[in-house]
């Protein structure tokens, strides 16, 4: 019989677990030895405009919009995937990733690059013909948005050695071919704004990760598929998917 998991305790209230304790997820962080440990995975929906974005306030824009992904639903870099059962069109979406290292709610926009940990390039793998059927139906989306292994991360990159990437090229190929180009001046709602919005809904915390949006582009993986992104001044991604 195997004995029943339990954590060191650091006192004795410390819980005995009743079913196993998974690991905590963990992202590596670049050129150094620590990890960074997942709480939480937000992303923002449509956050690209088309064309650079004009200075100063627009009227027009909407309020930003988030969805969730589990915690354990990130990859690491360089993984081998399997194409995700129940879809007939897997798509990639290529985001900037903002890692937080504090946290708290209703974070003003000036305070709000003071929570950041640091970046990285990230995947917001989406069955699409789930979404698209959900959204048909008024149904939520998690199940085309928050399926197991849908969140490829690069390692995060600290702020404290590139601080805070404005702008640049973000960049995916698929087997070679560039299908998704943008920059990231061309975000609808920054980093830091995306930040206050979010706190103004749910506490954030440290370990919070926040995929930003993708550009325009977003396309149909095939198994069998490499897929490479690069975002300017932050990181690179690459994983592929088994045929
Ligand atoms: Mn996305």
């Amino acid at each position: 019989m195997t004995a029943p998991t339990t954590l060191k305790a650091p006192s004795p209230t410390s819980p005995v677990f009743a079913v196993p304790v998974w690991p905590v997820p963990t992202v590596p962080v670049a050129g150094e030895a620590s990890v960074f440990p997942v709480r939480r995975i937000y992303c923002v929906g449509r956050n690209y405009a088309a064309h650079a974005r004009e200075m100063g306030a627009d009227p027009t824009r909407e309020d930003p919009f988030f969805f969730a992904k589990p915690a354990d639903a990130i990859v690491a870099d360089g993984a081998a995937l399997s194409y995700p059962p129940a879809t007939k069109n897997l798509h990639h979406e290529f985001e900037l990733v903002v890692a937080l290292k504090s946290g708290g709610a209703a974070v003003p926009v000036e305070k709000a690059l003071g929570l950041v940990y640091g970046y990285a390039a990230g995947l917001d793998m989406t069955r699409r013909d789930l979404q698209n059927a959900a959204k048909a139906a008024g149904k939520p989306w998690d199940m085309g948005k928050g399926f197991d292994r849908s969140a490829p991360c690069s390692a995060i990159v600290p702020a404290s050695r590139i601080g805070h990437p404005a702008k640049g090229l973000i960049q995916l190929k698929v087997n070679g071919t560039v299908k998704q180009k943008g920059d990231l001046a061309d975000l609808i709602w920054n980093v830091a704004e995306t930040i206050s919005f979010l706190s103004g809904l749910v506490e954030l915390a440290a370990g919070d990760l926040i995929y930003t949006g993708t550009p325009d582009g977003v396309g149909p993986v095939q198994a069998g598929d490499l897929l490479e992104g690069h975002i300017e001044g932050v990181a690179d991604l690459k994983v592929r998917y088994a045929r």
